[in-house]
Formats: structure tokens, C-alpha cells, sequence
């Protein structure tokens, strides 16, 4: 795995377990790594027992011209992205 999204909290993607979808639009906020205006908000299905039902959403934000990716908030339960979103 990149460095660039070692943060020291440990390899998180066991924890994945859909393909990442985009629930944003391109964020007008540049990349901290390449400086590019082409970071999205991005969110994965993920298990972890810290989760109440074990199950829950992560969201990250990743830049599509670098491997840049933030470290990944997990919350209990399904996010369903904005219905203008999911367009
Ligand atoms: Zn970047």
C-alpha cells in the first residue's frame, strides 16, 4: 500500500467489503498531496466490530490524480447518498 495513505492506523481495507462509489461531486478544495483540484468524496460498504451491528459505511476522500486517500471515517449502519447525488 501506498505510503500516502499510511497514516499509521493500520491497513483499514480488510475491513472493506464493496467497491467504492462516489457520493460527490469534484470538491472545490485541492489535493494536500498533488496540488490537483480532483479530489471526491467517497463512500465503501465496511464490517468492523466496533460497529453496532457490525456493519456500516465509510467515507474517504480520494484524489483521482494521485493515490492520494484521507484517512476513512466508519459509521454504523447505510448511508444512502442525497437522491440528487445518486444521479
Ligand atoms: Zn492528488
Amino acid at each position: 500500500m501506498s505510503s500516502l495513505r499510511d497514516y499509521g492506523l493500520g491497513d483499514s481495507t480488510e475491513n472493506v467489503t464493496s467497491k467504492p462509489r462516489l457520493v460527490s461531486g469534484q470538491l472545490d478544495e485541492a489535493c494536500p498531496n498533488c496540488g490537483g483540484i480532483a479530489l471526491f468524496g467517497i463512500h465503501v460498504d465496511v464490517e468492523h466490530p466496533n460497529l453496532k451491528g457490525s456493519k456500516g459505511t465509510g467515507f474517504y476522500v480520494g484524489c483521482a490524480a494521485c493515490p492520494y486517500a484521507s484517512p476513512m471515517l466508519m459509521t454504523a449502519g447505510t448511508v444512502k447518498p442525497k437522491e440528487e447525488d445518486a444521479k
